[in-house]
C-alpha cells in the first residue's frame, strides 16, 4: 500500500521540533510521499527547506487566510520565487476563513486576489483553506477559469460540493472522516468523484479517531484512508490506489514511479 499525506505542517516548529522521526515513521506506515504547507512567508520557506532535506517531502507555498492581517503584495516576489523551485508543487493554503477573526474578511479577500492573480500567471495549481465561507470562495472561483483546485479537509455541504465538482476541483478528507457523529460528512464524501479525493492529516492538526485530540502525525493518514475506504466501501488497498493516484493528477508524479 503507497499513500500520500497531501497536507501536513512539519513546518510547525513548535510540533516538530525534528521532523525527520514524523517522516521515518509515516515511510514505515506506508506513506511514500509528505506534502508539507506553509501559512506565510516564513513557514513556506521552511517547508521548502524541508522538501531539500527529506527526498519524501515535497512543499506547497502560500498565506493561509488566517494569516492576512500581515500580507501585503510585497511578500509576492517571495512566493513566485518559491515556487520555481522543483518541489515546490503548488500554490497554498489560500482562501478564506470566517470562523475565526485573525484578519478581516476585507484582509483575507485582498491577499485571496493577489495569490490567485499569481497562481493564474504561472499557472500552479492550487490548495484551498476554506472554514464557514465555501459560498463565498465559490462565488469567487465561478467567476474565473482557474488552475487545479484542491479543497483541503473538505467540509462543505452537498451544494458547496456539487459546486466544487462542477469547477472540476479536487477534495482533501482529514480525520474527522472517521468521527462517529460525523454521518452528514461522509454521506458528502460518498458522492464526490473517485478520481477527486485525496487524503491528508492537516498534522498536528485533527488527529483521526482513536487519537482525537491528541497532536497529529503523517503516519496516521492510514486512518483517514481507512475511514474513506469504509465510506466507499472498498478495501484500503483499493482506496490507497485511488487517492495516491488522485494526488498525482492533482500535484504532478511527486517523484513515484507507477
Ligand atoms: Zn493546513
Amino acid at each position: 500500500m503507497r499513500l500520500v499525506d497531501t497536507h501536513c505542517h512539519l513546518n510547525d516548529r513548535q510540533a516538530f521540533p525534528d521532523p525527520a522521526p514524523a517522516v521515518d515513521e509515516a515511510l514505515a506506515a506506508g506513506v511514500v510521499r509528505l506534502v508539507v504547507v506553509g501559512v506565510d512567508t516564513d513557514s513556506s520557506r521552511y517547508a521548502v527547506e524541508l522538501a531539500e532535506r527529506f527526498e519524501e517531502v515535497y512543499a506547497v507555498v502560500g498565506w493561509h487566510p488566517t494569516s492576512t492581517a500581515t500580507f501585503s503584495p510585497a511578500e509576492l516576489p517571495a512566493l513566485r520565487e518559491m515556487l520555481a523551485h522543483p518541489k515546490v508543487v503548488a500554490l497554498g493554503e489560500i482562501g478564506l476563513d470566517y470562523h475565526w477573526d485573525y484578519a478581516t474578511p476585507e484582509q483575507q479577500a485582498v491577499a485571496l486576489r493577489a495569490q490567485l492573480d499569481l497562481a493564474a500567471e504561472l499557472e500552479e495549481p492550487v490548495v484551498f483553506h476554506c472554514r464557514e465561507a465555501y459560498p463565498d470562495l465559490l462565488d469567487v472561483l465561478e467567476r474565473e477559469p482557474g488552475p487545479r483546485r484542491l479543497f483541503h479537509c473538505f467540509a462543505g455541504d452537498a451544494t458547496d460540493a456539487s459546486r466544487a465538482v462542477a469547477l472540476g476541483a479536487w477534495f482533501g478528507v482529514d480525520g474527522p472522516v472517521t468521527y462517529r457523529k460525523a454521518d452528514a460528512l461522509r454521506e458528502v464524501l460518498a458522492g464526490l468523484p473517485r478520481d477527486r479525493v485525496v487524503v491528508e492529516t492537516d498534522a498536528p492538526w485533527m488527529a483521526p479517531h482513536p487519537f482525537r485530540g491528541k497532536p497529529n502525525r503523517p503516519a496516521w493518514v492510514t486512518y483517514v484512508n481507512e475511514g474513506l475506504a469504509s465510506v466507499w466501501g472498498v478495501t484500503p488497498e483499493v482506496c490507497a490506489g485511488l487517492t495516491t493516484a488522485a494526488a498525482q493528477a492533482f500535484f504532478g508524479p511527486l517523484g513515484l514511479s507507477d
